[in-house]
């Protein structure tokens, strides 16, 4: 079966009036329909970068991405973005929120309504349809902004640290919350992350970064015996913190190994 993204020896620089800073180093991996899988790395490695090659704002130096086997030359709607903040418009009510990106790519049919207002029903919204974004909780406000991203029908989300604005005790709910609504609907997700137990408990393989310029250096499958596999149940898990101290060994090998480099 043809992945929904493939990455092949994909390389990314920089150039500033300063020079070139190297940003990417022969990336390869490819998603599978449905995956779950995160990136990790330490900061100013290229995680972001590597987000912007894949929703099509830069282009890679060299190297190939294929979006469902395609070339991906550009932004495509075959992506759906969820960031670190919910970008929610108080002037807006939830319903009117939720329909903003159908409006901006003029895709606002009677049918597009009828799903946003299906959606806000099933995901426990209906009673804050018209209501304002303030007047939601975090954890509310980012379901919200999962169904604007989900009524497009994405197929592959990008998860740009959804979860990094909110408390710690928010952070576990609403991404266990998150979690279990991207696996319902069987959707591919690339999530990036600084936060390694956030890896662990959504994902099914983890994609380790070297630091800048970041090359794959290990990629870990994630797999629980658990019977309900929910992240908040992960983290209880035996299993947890194997891979948890796997990753951190993983990264920081990274940092001593680059010690003393210029
Ligand atoms: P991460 O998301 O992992 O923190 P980024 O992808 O944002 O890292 O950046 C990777 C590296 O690329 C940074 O360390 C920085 O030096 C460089 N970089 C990022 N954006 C620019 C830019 N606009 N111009 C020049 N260098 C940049």
């Amino acid at each position: 079966m043809t992945p929904i993204l493939e990455l092949k020896n994909i390389h990314y620089s920089y150039h500033t009036l300063d020079g070139e800073t190297k940003a990417l180093s022969d990336i390869s991996f490819s998603l599978a329909k449905g995956e779950f899988t995160a990136v990790v790395g330490p900061s100013g490695c290229g995680k972001s970068t590597l987000l912007s090659l894949i929703d099509g704002l830069f282009r890679p130096e060299s190297g190939e991405l294929l979006l469902g086997g395609e070339s991906l030359t550009e932004n495509s709607e075959k992506i759906g973005y969820m960031l670190q903040h919910d970008h929610l418009f108080e002037w807006r009510t939830i319903y009117r929120n939720i329909l903003l990106g159908a409006e901006i790519t003029g895709r606002l049919t009677p049918e597009i309504k009828q799903r946003a207002s299906r959606m806000l029903e099933q995901y426990g919204l209906k009673q804050f349809a018209r209501s304002k974004p303030s007047e939601l909780s975090g954890g509310m406000r980012q379901r919200a902004a999962l169904i604007r991203t989900l009524l497009l029908e994405p197929e592959l989300l990008l998860l740009d640290e959804p979860f990094s604005a909110l408390d710690y005790q928010t952070r576990l709910t609403v991404s266990d919350d998150i979690g279990q609504i991207i696996r319902r609907t069987g959707k591919t997700a690339l999530l990036v992350t600084h936060d390694l137990s956030e890896a662990v408990s959504l994902s099914d393989r983890v994609i380790v970064l070297t630091k800048r310029p970041a090359t794959i250096a290990r990629i870990v499958p994630i797999t629980f015996s658990i019977e309900n596999d929910t992240p908040l149940n992960r983290r209880n898990a035996p299993e947890f913190k194997t891979y948890f101290n796997e990753l951190w060994k993983e990264l920081n090998h990274d940092e001593q190994t680059n010690e003393g480099t210029p």
